[in-house]
């Protein structure tokens, strides 16, 4: 396992947490299932609630942030939030993390993604984004490992049950990457040095894992890029 890695503790439209580590810097990414299994998930890789780092998260929507209540009563770490604990594009440090935030174009604002950089590692991570900006891909421009996005197939969610204020919400601008947009992505950022990849968020209702994977591995063709898509419920190391 690389120094620098992410695990992830659920990763889809209904809930979304992970861990982000190097040495003993442990940051909770995100807070998006009840505390409960967060804690679980972290008995798990041998760690307790009281060794995180700091809890860093993306933006507030539910799917997010909705274990965070409890946690907080129960620990005391930092959290910090986009726009408010951390405004300027100047990169800060927890433990020995580098992280850069970056903007992602969503309709919760503020919303970010990030960059991790701890020696010579390098990882990214961007979901709810509605399209790859300039400034995201700048940063993600050059990362070894990435975390990003896969949200929808297009078709399933044209065809699919929810109603249409819901659809266009979702392919807007300030909505979800889809499979075709994040593949398009890793084709151009596999000529700059990314090595692995793992899909996140996906829509259990819009997208299959299936779907997004053959999407992305064609992006990725001619690439020596690993793959793998995060399970929406279960825990994946991404190594
Ligand atoms: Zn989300
Ligand atoms: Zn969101």
């Amino acid at each position: 396992m690389p120094d620098l890695h992410y695990v992830s503790f659920a990763s889809s439209s209904e809930g979304n947490a992970g861990l982000l580590s190097h040495g003993n810097t442990h940051i909770l990414l995100d807070a998006g299932i009840s505390a409960r299994r967060i804690t679980g998930c972290l008995g798990e890789l041998g760690l307790s609630a009281a060794s995180l780092s700091a809890i860093l998260l993306t933006h507030d929507h539910s799917d997010h942030i909705k274990g965070l209540p409890v946690l907080c009563r129960r620990l005391s770490v930092p959290i910090l939030w986009p726009g408010t604990t951390f405004h300027s594009k100047d990169p800060f440090t927890i433990g020995d993390v580098k992280i850069t935030a970056f903007g992602t174009p969503h309709d919760a604002k503020p919303s970010c993604g990030f960059r991790f950089e701890a020696g010579e590692e390098t990882l990214g991570f961007a979901t709810d984004l509605g399209y790859v900006t300039r400034e995201i891909y700048d940063n993600l421009r050059g990362v070894e490992r990435l975390v990003i996005e896969s949200n929808y197939d297009p078709d399933m969610l044209r065809d699919g049950p929810y109603p249409p204020s819901l659809k266009a919400r979702i392919a807007s601008r300030q909505g979800h990457l889809s499979n075709p947009d994040c593949a398009e992505l890793l084709s151009h950022l596999a000529m700059e040095g990314l090595r692995h990849v793992a899909l996140a968020h996906l829509s259990p209702h819009n997208n299959t894992p299936e779907l997004a994977y053959n999407a992305a591995a064609q992006g990725l063709s001619g690439s020596e890029c690993s793959l793998c898509v995060l399970d929406r419920k279960e825990m994946t190391r991404f190594c």
